[in-house]
């Protein structure tokens, strides 16, 4: 095969849920395309990167406008700032707000815990998390957790993980620790939950 062909390849099997197949798929799509198609598309990708920055404070990204540092949800006095729903990704932080029925802060983990055995990925925000919960009950009124992962093997490892290491905070500080997955039926993607199952969810968190 063509070198810039698999190149490009290369570059789209990069992108989460696409095989080799699929991404050859995309290349030779590609070359269907008439030019303006490739200029718009390259420079939406270079704007990308250049327009969204990541929240200092609950880590998605949200739109740079060079005064702030931290995203509109973080920001807004009406959110409620004692209780923080960890997710995975941005995505599942989008579809949360768009069920239209959590008015707290959240907090962006950054992936999943893998199977007992396997390394915690780097991108796993974990020592943040900690870090960041424990500053919350020393500086704010924490009332609440809620750990919103995807009712999978990973979201649940992820669950037992997060309890452990926050089990000395919790000892000391009155808050609770409660659990959205249980609303979910299993192996639902949280990416995938349609808006009432998302809003059944966190009403019956537990
Ligand atoms: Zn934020």
């Amino acid at each position: 095969m063509d070198s810039t062909i698999s190149q490009l390849a290369q570059c789209f099997e990069n992108l989460p849920g696409i095989g080799p197949r699929q991404a050859r798929r995309f290349v030779y799509a590609l070359l269907k395309k008439n030019d303006k198609f490739i200029s718009d598309f390259t420079k939406l990708m270079l704007d990308i990167k250049k327009e969204l920055i990541k929240c200092e404070t609950c880590q998605c990204f949200f739109k740079n406008n060079k005064q702030n540092k931290n995203c509109k949800i973080c920001r807004n006095p009406q959110r409620d700032k004692g209780v923080l729903l960890v997710v995975e990704k941005d995505i599942d932080l989008n579809n949360i707000e768009s069920a239209n029925s959590y008015n707290g802060l959240y907090y962006v983990l950054g992936g999943l815990v893998p199977p007992i055995g396997a390394k915690l990925p780097e991108e796993v925000r974990m020592k943040e998390l900690f870090e960041k919960v424990k500053q919350m009950t020393m500086s704010k009124n924490l009332k609440e957790i809620i750990l919103a992962f995807s009712a999978t093997k990973e979201g649940e490892n992820t669950e037992q993980y997060i309890k452990s290491i926050l089990e000395p905070i919790v000892q000391k500080y009155p808050f609770k620790i409660s659990l959205l997955g249980r609303g979910l039926s299993t192996g639902t993607e949280l990416e995938y939950a349609d808006r009432d199952t998302l809003k059944n969810a966190l009403r019956r968190r537990d």
